[in-house]
């Protein structure tokens, strides 16, 4: 189910420039004027002083119109450009946080419930936050940087060759600190949303358990680990603020060895009377405008390679465990399930929790497993469900081996309802329908099935569920996670321990609807001996840890006085 290829950014990159390229190249185009307005106003003034040496008013007037159009200029290309460029980001950071979020719900069932989910919530806020702000926002910053050092040094070229050399010389100092310094910084960058992601996955882990926090009184404890937790996270983040802060006071550094550099040289060539004094003035302008670049560029640069580094991070994240891509399944059972020898091992235990299973599930059958605690139930039903395909032995569906069948088909083929129900906060009807569309008559009898009937008389299908299902009993929202399965109808119905939390008479209804299906193959883990339904079972599997030690029908079993007699047994005293 693992698929290593290599990761890929270029699917996020894409998700980001996604119908905003117009917007992108507009922005950049915008405020790449807007640089160029500004190395004009540094030369004008230079030409207003070269004016006033010459006493050329007519110059001064020409330079005055010129001016005052260019401020203009500037004024509206400004808003215009950081309209655009707001535009871009808001378009880009939705864009991405969305491929970002169907990537995730591209994960395997098996594959979630192994991780961390904060590390989830970490890349769709924390990481995407610095994403928008150092990735995307700096974009045009860094472009508009970058030009406006082409532009001054093209006008200084322009205007005196030999500063130009002493520029370009100097430029190399910031270019080199830059580059030494962005790798650190991306991997503090790294650290810290590694370090966000621990901190998310406490806080979730405690306002998720919050009863059970209280009620065992481990506050203390918890208040502990989140004062440790928290302490590190902000550690983490002070390196990395200490990095930021070497970078950009380098980046200082270099400027003013870069302003000082050419003004000084400049000096020297206007006072042998080389070059005008109003082109002293015009380099110095032009020495400023790069030297503010020059300072601010290495620290943009190097966060904006820093939060690139995220992208690659939500890729490799996301990539592990995806969707397997296998042969596709037509959603209907025809020759059956079978398990041959089947063995499996939890990664870093010692036994076996499967061991030497062979198994036949033939269509349309019914079938109940059952056993004592930890013989095995669970991980058999799980195994069905695609959990690891790092079984030994075989389990085919319908000839097919089961770690080749693509993920999506196999849930199209099995249901399970198991013993732990997520409802959302939302209405019984869209618990039950899980947002799609039914006919009425199919959720009627889903209802009638699962027990739910004179909930929804009394209630309504729209009756909220609130916040984890908080306004239903147990017992209800077992019903309508059953009903949502029911719903589903697909071929192949896994019940793990699903009437658990039902009363007993409800239990017993619920099971009985489920046995009456027609048509469908019913795997049912259950706890409850109850000698009604058992009878009514094709067969029963009793497992005993982790192997299967006797199969047959209730009255076989019973006969046979052997293991399940006496669970059966134990179970009526
Ligand atoms: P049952 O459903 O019959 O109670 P399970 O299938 O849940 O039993 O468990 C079978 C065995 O596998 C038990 O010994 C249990 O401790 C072990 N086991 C179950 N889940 C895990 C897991 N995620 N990691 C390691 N061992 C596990």
């Amino acid at each position: 189910m693992k698929e290593t290829q290599k990761v890929s950014v270029r699917p996020y990159l894409h998700a980001i420039y996604r119908k905003n390229r117009i917007r992108f190249a507009a922005t950049i185009c915008l405020y790449l004027t807007f640089g160029l307005i500004d190395t004009t106003f540094a030369v004008l003034q230079g030409e207003v002083l070269n004016a006033i040496t010459m006493g050329s008013l007519s110059r001064l007037g020409i330079i005055a119109g010129i001016l005052l159009f260019a401020l203009v200029a500037d004024f509206l290309i400004e808003m215009a450009a950081y309209q655009m460029k707001c535009r871009f980001v808001h378009q880009g950071i939705a864009q991405y946080k969305g491929h970002l979020f169907r990537e995730i719900s591209r994960k395997t069932i098996a594959a979630f419930t192994r991780e961390n989910t904060g590390r989830y919530l970490s890349l769709l806020t924390n990481d995407a936050n610095t994403i928008e702000e150092n990735y995307l926002n700096r974009v045009t910053i860094i472009s508009s940087m970058a030009f406006t050092v082409v532009t001054s040094l093209v006008a200084m070229l322009l205007l005196s060759w030999k500063l130009t050399l002493i520029g370009l010389l100097l430029s190399l100092i910031p270019t080199a600190v830059s580059a030494g310094m962005s790798r650190e910084l991306a991997r503090r960058e790294k650290a810290v949303s590694d370090q966000n992601e621990r901190f998310l996955s406490l806080v979730k882990d405690f306002l998720t358990g919050f009863s059970v926090v209280k009620s065992f009184k481990a506050e203390t404890e918890m208040i502990r680990r989140f004062d440790a937790m928290n302490q590190k996270t902000e550690t983490c983040k002070q390196r990395r603020r200490w990095w930021d802060c070497l970078v950009n006071a380098s980046g200082n550094l270099s400027s003013s060895i870069f302003m000082f550099g050419p003004y000084f040289a400049g000096a020297i060539l206007a006072l042998n009377g080389e070059i005008a004094i109003g082109t002293v003035v015009s380099v110095a302008n032009l020495c400023g405008s790069i030297s503010w670049s020059i300072r601010e560029l290495p620290g943009f640069w190097a966060s904006r390679k820093a939060a690139g580094a995220l992208i690659g991070k939500a890729a490799k994240v996301v990539q592990e465990n995806t969707v397997s891509h296998g042969s596709q399944m037509q959603p209907v059972l025809r020759e059956g399930i079978r398990l041959s020898h089947v063995g499996y091992r939890y990664d870093g235990s010692d036994t076996e929790a499967l061991r030497d299973v062979t198994l036949n599930f033939a269509p349309g059958k019914s079938y109940a497993i059952v056993g004592g605690s930890g013989s095995g139930k669970s991980t058999l039903l799980s195994l069905l469900m695609g959990a690891s395909g790092q079984y030994s032995g075989s389990i085919t569906i319908d000839g097919q081996e089961l770690r080749g069948i693509d993920t999506d088909s196999l849930y199209d083929l099995c249901s399970l309802i198991g013993q732990n129900v997520f409802l959302f906060d939302d209405t019984v009807g869209n618990n039950i329908t899980m947002f799609r569309q039914f006919s009425d008559e199919a959720v009627d009898a889903a209802v009638q099935r699962s027990g739910l009937k004179e909930l929804v008389q009394q209630r309504g299908l729209a009756y909220p569920c609130g916040e984890n299902g908080n306004n239903l009993s147990g017992g209800e929202r077992q019903r309508i996670s059953i009903a949502r399965c029911l719903l589903r109808n697909t071929p192949v119905l896994l019940l793990d321990e699903a009437t658990a939390a039902l009363d007993n008479s409800t239990a017993h209804a619920v099971t009985q609807s489920i046995l009456d299906l027609q048509g469908l193959t019913r795997l049912v883990v259950t706890h409850r001996l109850d000698q009604v339904l058992l009878r009514q079972f094709d067969e029963i599997l009793v497992l005993r840890d982790g192997a299967v030690c006797e199969t047959g029908h209730f009255d076989q079993l019973m006969q046979k006085m052997g293991y399940f007699y006496s669970l059966y047994t134990v179970s009526e005293s």
